[in-house]
C-alpha cells in the first residue's frame, strides 16, 4: 500500500506564554511556554487524511523531538492518521534546519513506499519554512509549496492551488511528490472519541514496563522509534556537526508604542494630519 508520511513538528504554544519565554542564558523557558502540535502540520495531517479517504493510502506521521514528542504522534492517531514514528536521539541535539531536513529524509527512505509526503508551510518557534524544500531536494521529490487547496490526487498526480501572492497558481506535480501547506488549505478536523480509546495507552517502548509489553504489543500501542542506529545517516551530517548554521546571539526585543494623536476624520482633521506630516517630515530631514 503506498504511503503519505506527514512531518509534525511539536513546538512552543508562543500565544500562551506563561511567566518569562527566555531564560537569563539565553535559551527557551519551555516551561512556560506548552507544548502543541506546530498548527499549519494540523493543515498538513487533514490533507493527508482527505487523500486516504481518497486512494486508501496510509498516512503515517514523523515527529523529530525528544520523547515527549509523542504527544503529537498520539494527537495524530486520534485524528485519524494510521501510525506514527518518533525520530529521537541524543545525537540529534544541536541540527540546524539543513540537518534536520538530512534526518527526516533518512527516516522517509527507512519508513520506504512513500509516494508523498506533506508539511506544514512553517513551524511557529524556528519560522524558517526550510525543512520541507530542503526533505523534498534530499528525496529527489518534486515539490509544490504554500499549497491552499487540494484539488485533485490520483494514482500518479497531484493538481494544487499555491499561493503566488499577487495570484493562485494551479500546478499539476506528478508523483513522488512533497507539498508544504497553509493553514488557510482546509480545516483540521476534531480527534475521535473512538480513536482516543483506540490509543490512549500508546507509548515508545522505553516507557512500557516489560511485563506489559505484550499486552501493548497485541493492541497496537507502542509507537516506534527510529534513532540514529535504526537510520542509514552518516554522524558528520546531524547535530551541531552537521549544521552550517551560527546563531551568533540572541536578544529579547520588546516593542513599545509611541504617543497617539488622534485626528478628525473630516476635511478639517486630515487637513491637520497632513500639516502634523509635513512639519515632521521636515524635521526628521533638516
Ligand atoms: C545551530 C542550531 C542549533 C539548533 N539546535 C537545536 C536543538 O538542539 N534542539 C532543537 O529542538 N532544535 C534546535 N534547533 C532548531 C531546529 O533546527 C529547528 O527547529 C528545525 O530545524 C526546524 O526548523 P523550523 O522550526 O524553522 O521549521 P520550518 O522549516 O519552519 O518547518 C516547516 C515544516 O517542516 C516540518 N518540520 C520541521 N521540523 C520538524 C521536526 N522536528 N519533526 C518533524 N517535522 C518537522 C513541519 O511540517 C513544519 O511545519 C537548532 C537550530 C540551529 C540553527
Amino acid at each position: 500500500m503506498s504511503k503519505i508520511v506527514v512531518l509534525a513538528k511539536q513546538v512552543p504554544d508562543t500565544a500562551n506564554i506563561r511567566g518569562k519565554a527566555m531564560k537569563e542564558d539565553g535559551t527557551v523557558n519551555r516551561a512556560a511556554l506548552p507544548a502543541i502540535f506546530n498548527p499549519e502540520d494540523l493543515n498538513a495531517l487533514e490533507t493527508a487524511l482527505q487523500i486516504k479517504e481518497k486512494l486508501g493510502w496510509k498516512v503515517v506521521l514523523i515527529t523529530m523531538g525528544p520523547p515527549k514528542a509523542i504527544e503529537v504522534i498520539k494527537d495524530a492517531l486520534y485524528r485519524g492518521a494510521d501510525e506514527g514514528y518518533l525520530v529521537t536521539d541524543k545525537k540529534f541535539a544541536g541540527s540546524d534546519t539543513w540537518a534536520t531536513s538530512y534526518i527526516l529524509a533518512a527516516a522517509i527512505r527507512k519508513i520506504g513506499g512513500v509516494k508523498m509526503v506533506i508539511a506544514g508551510r512553517q513551524a511557529i518557534d524556528g519560522d524558517t519554512a526550510q525543512v520541507g524544500p530542503q526533505v523534498a531536494e534530499r528525496l529527489g521529490f518534486n515539490q509544490v509549496t504554500y499549497v491552499t487547496a487540494l484539488d485533485e490526487v490520483s494514482q500518479d498526480a497531484v493538481v494544487v492551488e499555491r499561493d503566488g501572492e499577487f495570484q493562485t497558481e494551479v500546478i499539476r506535480a506528478p508523483l513522488p511528490v512533497l507539498l508544504t501547506v497553509t493553514a488557510t488549505a482546509n480545516t483540521p478536523r476534531y480527534p475521535s472519541a473512538r480513536n482516543m480509546l483506540r490509543y490512549f495507552k500508546s507509548d515508545i517502548a522505553a516507557n512500557i514496563p516489560p511485563e506489559k509489553r505484550e499486552i501493548y504489543d497485541r493492541n497496537g500501542w507502542v509507537i516506534p522509534v527510529l534513532d540514529f542506529a535504526a537510520l542509514d545517516a552518516k554522524e558528520e551530517f546531524i547535530g551541531l556537526k552537521g549544521s552550517p548554521t551560527k546563531v551568533h546571539a540572541i536578544k529579547d526585543i520588546a516593542f513599545s508604542g509611541g504617543s497617539l494623536k488622534m485626528y478628525d476624520a473630516h476635511v478639517e482633521g486630515v487637513k491637520m494630519l497632513v500639516r502634523d506630516l509635513l512639519k515632521e517630515y521636515v524635521e526628521v530631514n533638516s
